[in-house]
């Protein structure tokens, strides 16, 4: 376990946060690539372990879901999920990414026609992205 520090693009906001071999994860689906232009990489990090101090400010851009940015540079900070409060920062706010390998990728079959990320790690799908994040209908433990 190690504290790896990150900050936004204009230095006001500062995130600390806990990883133990940490990994990245890609999310390619509309939002994501709407809030950041490109996708969103975030850093898996100890749960409960951020902290975030300076101007961020949180956008709800879902009914489940909400993101933070920087109110002075605009900076992509967080995505989270409301219903428990969890805030996944992104990767690129900390030196090198934390030096984590990517892991997984989300909505891969979203990802534009003009780009594909290489590299032997998992791709769901928009089915099996939904099926691993949907509360749990149908009697299954997931
Ligand atoms: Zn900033």
């Amino acid at each position: 376990m190690r504290d790896v520090k990150g900050q936004c693009l204009c230095g006001a906001v500062t995130l600390t946060a806990s990883v133990d071999n940490p990994i990245l994860r890609a999310c390619h689906c509309d939002m994501c690539r709407r809030h950041t232009s490109s996708m969103f990489l975030s850093l898996a990090i100890t749960e409960g372990s951020l902290t975030v101090d300076g101007p961020a400010k949180s956008y709800r851009s879902s009914d489940w879901a909400e993101r933070g940015f920087c109110e002075i540079c605009g900076s992509t900070l967080w995505y989270g999920t409301v219903h428990d409060g969890a805030r996944h920062p992104a990767a690129g706010l900390f030196e090198n990414a934390a030096g984590a390998p990517l892991k997984l990728e989300f909505f891969e079959d979203m990802t534009p026609d003009g780009y594909d990320l290489s590299g032997n790690h998992r791709k769901m799908t928009t089915e099996e992205t939904i099926a691993m994040f949907a509360p749990s209908e149908e009697g299954n433990s997931q």
